[in-house]
């Protein structure tokens, strides 16, 4: 193991590699060290991203409902979470949620859908939306988001112009069985295997916070930058009322940094992405994530609410950092109603509920209410009537 966090930064700048125990020295990391870990971590990420940020932005096309057990995700079998729960948006509607995402800074679109794997009626559905997309933005990059695929799906989607794939292995395989059983680990890696197979960048990332060891999140990491996933959403679990992982709180706001850190040196040149859980786990440390991480989500998740997208990009701004692809910082429309704000949803009996972490990319937090662990269900945006959060 390297003696400090600036030589290990120092090795790996210089072509060397994170090692497991080098990996579990940034975990293991005195909190009074913190500022240590990120400014070695932030040469990393400075070197291969500068000082700009990726702004990615959620569409969820398909809520709720779905048939598959992870435990984590509101929108699972016997989850008793008051999301939104819809079918498939319209392609109008998909291309409307998404130009506010563009708009408000975003460069990648996250087309998701709860659900198993889609079938080729539904990739044709997302085909359909992406050339949309592609026409009226042609500087979009479209990631689709669908779940296990079948033979012949992933090419079909490359052929519609998606860009990437996103499929969480979520955690590490020996956890895996501890959080979902009706899919195995080696389905997700299949998958993952498949969209890279077909030329999509793999997207595949992680949540932590599920009743995992540090060895275990170590091997995760390890086992993504092994399948080549060229971005790494670190999801923080939230805990949603009504499924099986409600009450559990296991994550401090440094720890969360230290995670992200330890994703940054085992994957130096990689998309580290602060997903599902940001606010409500890092709170007042994002901006210090940033210096580690070079990818946010903007505004809302699929099923809960992020903090206001204006407050995103002022966290951007703050910090020093630009938005890759924006030569200046987007205009934002009038806040709308707070995560805190109750709503007149009927889907939404709590205002104050819980949110889901999905299929993959994310699905996050919301303010605070209390301090340690606000969260609310999303009801803005795709699936509602009310202007979206970008
Ligand atoms: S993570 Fe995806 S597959 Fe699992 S329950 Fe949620 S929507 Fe279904």
């Amino acid at each position: 193991m390297t003696a400090s966090f600036d030589q290990l930064a120092t090795r790996i700048l210089d072509g060397g590699s994170a090692s497991e125990a080098d990996a579990l020295a940034v975990l293991h990391a005195d909190d009074a060290a913190l500022l240590d870990v990120v400014a070695a971590a932030g040469r990393l990420r400075r070197a291969h991203f500068g000082s700009t940020v990726k702004v990615n932005y959620l569409v969820n096309l398909k809520s709720g409902l779905c048939p598959e057990n992870c435990s984590y995700c509101s929108q699972a079998v016997g989850s008793e979470a008051p999301i939104l729960k819809y079918s498939w948006l319209s392609t109008d509607e998909t291309l409307r949620q998404a130009g506010a995402g563009l708009r408000g800074g975003a460069s990648r679109v996250c087309l998701v859908s709860s659900g198993r794997g889609p079938s080729n009626r539904d990739v044709e559905k997302v085909a359909e939306m992406t050339e949309a997309l592609k026409d009226s933005y042609p500087d979009v990059e479209v990631c689709a988001c669908l779940g296990l695929l079948k033979d012949g799906q992933a090419e079909r989607l490359k052929q519609a112009g998606v860009d990437a794939y996103n499929h969480n292995i979520n955690t590490a395989a020996s956890h895996h069985d501890e959080i979902v059983t009706t899919h195995t680990y080696d389905d997700r890696v299949d998958t993952i295997a498949k969209a890279r197979t077909a030329g999509l960048s793999p997207c595949s990332g992680l949540i932590a916070g599920l009743g995992e060891t540090d060895e275990q999140l170590v091997e995760a990491l390890f086992a993504l930058k092994e399948l080549g996933s060229d971005s790494i959403p670190v999801n923080f679990l939230m805990p949603f009322d009504g499924t099986p992982f409600e009450n559990t709180w296991e994550l401090s706001p440094a720890r969360c940094v230290k995670i992200l850190a330890m994703a940054r040196f085992v994957c130096p040149d990689r998309e580290v992405r602060i997903a599902g859980g940001r606010e409500m786990h890092l709170r007042s440390l994002q901006g210090l994530a940033l210096h580690v991480a070079n990818s946010i989500f903007l505004g809302d998740y699929l099923t809960s609410e992020g903090q206001d997208a204006k407050t995103d990009v002022e966290l951007i701004r703050d910090h020093g950092f630009t938005i890759l692809g924006a030569d200046e910082l987007p205009e934002h429309q009038p806040a709308e109603p707070t995560a805190t704000t109750p709503s007149s949803s009927p889907s939404a009996s709590s205002p104050c509920g819980t949110v889901s972490t999905g299929c993959g990319s994310a699905c996050g937090g919301c303010a605070s209410h209390d301090g340690t662990a606000g969260l609310a269900i999303r009801q803005r945006g795709a699936g509602t009537d009310v202007p979206a959060n970008a």
